[in-house]
């Protein structure tokens, strides 16, 4: 347990969207496992605009155990890794430990990652000693996994799962980037001096239905893909290159057949899907520069990134303790 006002070794963080029905349930693990640990700690939780009655839930662990709860309200959702960010922001501690609030990473794990921390790691990612989800998502996220490997330089083994520590070095970088879309680990990563990575224990979620639809899923890896590598934009400029290549070469082709065997007017069809395929080429093209240009576009409009409405912190009737968070304004 911490004493009041002490500074946390340990942040935790987890975000929070319609999470009503497991709650309860994490709170019942998280705690005693963290009070087990007994290093003075936080947790933050990031309600990212549930519509349940997660928020009140929440409010009722803030008032139950104020002096390590800390509580961030979004005005609205802002997707996973927003609210990954603006739990960062908010912690004080050496070691930030990010957790998904549905119990498939084990809040009994968590002395693993503090244990791998101490010996001088700055990023400690980790692997799910067996998966817990569905076939069809387990083998998607390897296909995006060996994808990734390849095109960027980043090397996390198991990039679905969120179970993860960081040192405040990497939480002090990811909290000066500005970026819109993001994957936190893939940009904690690059931050990180030394990073290693360690095997957890995973479970089926525990209640309520996973957050991800096959859309979002698809987005957030388009969101790893082109954030963190030009690979996709490199690669097509080079296909272009080698089909127009191949182009040029049939219409010479076809025009020494015109001179010296005459026209053949029963390849019109294959002309035409020749034409059809190159149409297709040109429109994913077209998609892939866009996805830059959105993010470009994103980044332009300078919005802010996401509103917080509340946090509730401190202990109600005491006067808060705004040192750090006036430091933080000044230092801006
Ligand atoms: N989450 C969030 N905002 C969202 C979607 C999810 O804060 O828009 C949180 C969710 O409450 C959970 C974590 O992110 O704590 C992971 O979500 P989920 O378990 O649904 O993802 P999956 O395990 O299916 O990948
Ligand atoms: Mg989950």
């Amino acid at each position: 347990m911490t004493a009041l006002g002490m500074k946390p070794e340990v942040s935790i963080v987890i975000p929070v969207y319609n999470e009503e029905a497991g709650l309860a349930n994490l709170f019942a693990r998280l705690y005693p496992a963290m009070d087990k640990l007994g290093l003075p700690y936080e947790v933050i939780f990031i309600n990212d605009g549930s519509r349940d009655n997660s928020v009140a839930i929440l409010a009722e662990q803030y008032r139950k155990r104020p002096d390590v709860t800390r509580v961030v309200l979004f005005n609205g959702n802002y997707g996973q890794h927003m609210a990954i960010l603006a739990g960062f922001e908010q912690t004080r501690g050496d070691i930030v430990i990010t957790l998904d609030a549905d119990l498939q990473n084990p809040p009994e794990e968590i002395h693993k990652l503090v244990a791998k921390m101490r010996e001088g790691y700055d990023y400690v990612g980790s692997i799910r000693r067996k998966r817990q989800d569905s076939a069809w998502r387990t083998y998607a996220s390897k296909a995006m996994n060996r994808l990734r490997e390849r095109i960027t330089n980043i090397h996390i083994t198991d990039q679905g799962n969120m179970l993860r520590a960081y040192g405040r070095n990497v939480i002090d970088l990811v909290n000066q980037c500005g970026e819109v879309n993001t994957f936190v680990p893939a940009l904690a990563y690059k931050f990180s001096r030394k990073p290693t990575e360690i095997v957890v224990e995973h479970e089926e979620r525990a209640a309520g239905e996973s957050k991800y639809s096959l859309y979002s899923l698809i987005r957030l890896n388009f969101d790893l893909m082109t954030g963190f590598s030009l690979v996709p934009l490199q690669l097509f400029s080079l296909m272009g290159m080698v089909l127009s290549l191949l182009s040029a070469l049939l219409v010479v082709v076809l025009l020494v057949r015109r001179l010296f065997i005459g026209s053949e007017a029963d390849g019109v069809f294959t002309l035409f899907a020749i034409a059809f395929f190159f149409m297709g080429v040109i429109l994913f093209g077209i998609g892939l520069v866009g996805e830059y240009v959105g993010r470009i576009y994103q980044q332009v409009r300078a919005r802010p990134r996401y509103v917080v409405a509340t946090i509730l912190q401190g202990i109600p009737g005491e006067k808060p303790d705004l040192e750090g968070v006036e430091k933080r304004q000044v230092a801006r």
